[in-house]
Formats: C-alpha cells, structure tokens, sequence
C-alpha cells in the first residue's frame, strides 16, 4: 500500500490527531524561551493546511526532551504560546496528554486547536504501550504523522497508535519533504557521490559507513572520527580522542574492499588542550601532548578538490570541536564548500552540522536540511524508517 499524504484527503468537518517533532531547545537560564523554532516553523505548512481544510479539532501532540516523568521544564507551554502567536488563534494547552478534561474540550466548538502536554510525561509513550496509545488514538477520527525527527521510533504516539486508524492515518507534508529528498541519496544517487562524516563515535556510524561505502565514490572523513582511521593506520594521533573500541573497527573497515575509497585528514590543528591555543601541524602525525580539534587547511583544499565536481554530497558530523570557535573552521569551511558547489544535490542531516549550516546562514543554499538527525541516518541505512513503514503497511 502507498503512502497517503494530508494533502490527498479532505478533512473538513473532522477532528484530526497530529503527531509533530516540537522538540525544540529551550534557553537553560529560562526554559519559557524557545532558542531556535525550526522544528515548529517546519510543522506550519502541514498545521496551515489542515485549518484552512476545516478541520473541526485539530489535536497535536509531541514530545520535548527527555524529562523523567512530569516536569515543568519540560513542559510544552512555550511551543503553545509560539503556535498561537503563529497561527493567530487559541491554543489549549492539556494538563497531560490522558488528562480526563480532553474528553469535554472535544465536546465544545472553541477551542479548535489542543496541543497535549509533553507525550514524554509517560512512560507509556516511549514503551508503545497499547492502552496509551488507544486513548491517544480515542481522540480523533484521523492520524497524521509530520514528526519526521522522531519517525525512527516506534513510540506509543508514532506507532502503536497507527493499528486505530485503519485507511485513515496519512503523512504530513514535513514527512514528504524528507522522503522525497532522502530517497535521492537512497534511491539511483548521481554520481561522482561523495559523503562527508565527522563527529566524535565511530561505533555509533559503522553501520552507515560501511553502507556508504558500497554507495560513495569516496568518503571523506573528519572530526575526532578520523582519528581510529588514522590509529589503525600507524598514525600517530597524540591524545586526541579515540577509543580502542574504534580503532578495531576502524581497522576492519580499512580492510574491505571498499575501504580504499576512505579519504582522511592529511593535517590538523591541534591543542594542549579543549581551551587551549590552535596550533597547525605540517604533518598528518599528532605529536604525543597534543590533541587533535579540527581538521587543518591542506585538509580542508583537499576535502574541496574532492567535491568539487560531485553530483551528490550528504554530510554528516562536524569536522573538529567546533563548539569552541577557534577549531570551527574546518566544520565552517565545509559548509561553505558544500553551499557553493554548482551541480550537485546536497544533503544535511544530523544535528551539529545542520546547526554549522545554519549558523553560517547557508542553509538556503544547501538542497535539503533535514529536520531529523539519528531519523535521517536511519533513512540512508534502511532504506525507510518504522513510522513511515506503520503508515504504509499499518502495525503488526
Ligand atoms: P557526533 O554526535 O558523533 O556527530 O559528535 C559531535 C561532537 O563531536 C561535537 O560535540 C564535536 O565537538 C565533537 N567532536 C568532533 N571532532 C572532535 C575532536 N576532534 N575532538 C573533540 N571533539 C570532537
């Protein structure tokens, strides 16, 4: 069975439970303060359409954090104010997403628009547990799924909810950027296609490494990832970090066939220490006092000559400990290659280097940002995700 998006049904006249990613930062010193609003603003498309279909009640619902039951910093009240500015109506914020008053806000013509407080309140959410995801599914006549952020888990209100909405759970239209943009990368990518990692774990990655590798024309690899490839090559890498762990599956890597097509950091800029002063090597050895922080401008002309006539990018992870300004550049320079490059359809996923993209303001110049990071690198890997599979398939 084929998806079916929002934009396929009408839905005048019916009450309607949305699933959305409104995991947002909140500002630590104030958690009433939303640092960056991408994740709601990238949900207004879909919460337009369903208003301006008539929908009669629109339940959204969305997790925030990681709270350990109900916590107030944890609460979704800066997402409602935010949503009811934006759409210039009420917003019901619940008491909790089972709270027994939701039965009668149902009942009444005002409000429309109900947001469910933090689905993370309960446990039940992320143990799929079937009687919370019943009273979720007991809201509405319709389910749509636009938390493309959170589609990789098969939560309460993501999966276990879909089995109560035979014909009537649809995708939301965040949901189709995503697959659409993804399936370019996973279905028929152009070639020369080049992927770019970086971050600190290599175990985290080796399921996608070594899936990318059988796809990439070459893969290019930075950050504190380099420094395992580097080890099991009889680099020496000095005290940067790296585990042994990684180094032996660095080393399995470098000995498939594939692996010839790993293209890593011929030098670095290094630290005494995390605050310390950048020093540029000449050589891709790490002395034995220094730790690595970021890749190193010979590095970064030849990531460039790497790209430059690729047709395809995906990158994922930064290229050094670029929260530190001083060893940003290697992370910042890649953005920048990758905004500027002419004909080739590139990709972004993963939370650090899609806030790298955004804080140099290129991410308009980048082909697709995702919105979902772990979600998008489980898209690449497996080809779909649980969520976007439930609203295909239904629910075992
Ligand atoms: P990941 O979640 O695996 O993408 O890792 C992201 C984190 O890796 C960021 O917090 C970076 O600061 C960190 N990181 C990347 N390169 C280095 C490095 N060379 N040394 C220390 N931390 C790094």
């Amino acid at each position: 069975m084929a998806i079916k998006f929002v934009d396929e049904v009408d839905l005048k006249g019916k009450t309607v439970l949305a699933r959305f990613d409104f995991n947002v930062p909140l500002d630590k010193a104030d958690t009433s303060k939303i640092t960056d609003t991408t994740r709601i603003d990238e949900a207004l498309p879909t919460i337009n359409l369903l208003l301006k279909m008539g929908v009669k009640k629109l339940i959204m619902m969305s997790h925030l954090g990681r709270p350990k039951g109900p916590e107030k910093k944890f609460s979704l009240l800066p997402v409602a104010t935010y949503l009811a500015q934006k759409l210039e109506e009420e917003v019901v914020l619940t008491e909790s997403a089972t709270d027994a008053g939701i039965k009668t806000l149902l009942t009444l013509s005002h409000p429309r628009i109900i947001l469910l407080e933090n689905l993370r309140f309960h446990k039940e959410e992320e143990g799929n547990d079937p009687v919370f995801a019943k009273t979720l599914a007991s809201y509405a006549e319709y389910y749509v799924n636009d938390a493309f952020g959170t589609a990789h888990r098969k939560h309460a209100s993501t999966y276990g909810v879909v089995q109560h909405f035979k014909n009537k759970a649809l995708a939301g239209l965040l949901l189709r950027r995503e697959i659409e943009a993804l399936d370019k990368i996973v279905q028929h990518p152009q070639h020369p296609f080049m992927a770019v990692m970086g971050g600190a774990k290599v175990s985290d990655k080796i399921k996608i490494i070594e899936n990318l590798l059988s796809e990439v024309d070459q893969l290019l690899i930075g950050g504190a990832m380099a420094y395992p490839f580097l080890s099991a090559k009889g680099i020496g890498i000095g005290k940067s970090l790296c585990s042994a762990d990684d180094i032996k599956l660095a080393k399995a890597i470098l000995q498939l066939p594939t692996g010839q097509k790993i293209v890593l950091p011929i030098d670095h800029i290094v630290s005494a220490s995390l605050d310390g002063e950048p020093v540029v090597t000449t050589t891709v050895e790490i002395a034995d006092n220094m730790i690595g922080l970021d890749i190193g401008p010979n590095t970064l002309k030849k990531f460039k000559e790497c790209l430059k006539n690729c047709k395809t990018a995906l990158w994922n992870g930064p290229m050094g400990y670029f929260e530190n300004p001083k060893f940003a550049v290697g992370t910042f320079g890649v953005a920048r290659i990758l905004s500027e490059l002419p004909n080739a359809f590139t990709l972004v996923g993963g939370g650090d280097s899609v806030s790298a993209i955004k804080q140099s303001g290129l991410d308009n110049k980048i082909g697709h940002v995702s919105t979902g990071g772990g979600a998008s690198l489980e898209y690449i890997e497996e080809g779909s995700l649980v969520g976007i599979n439930a609203l295909k398939f239904g629910v075992n």
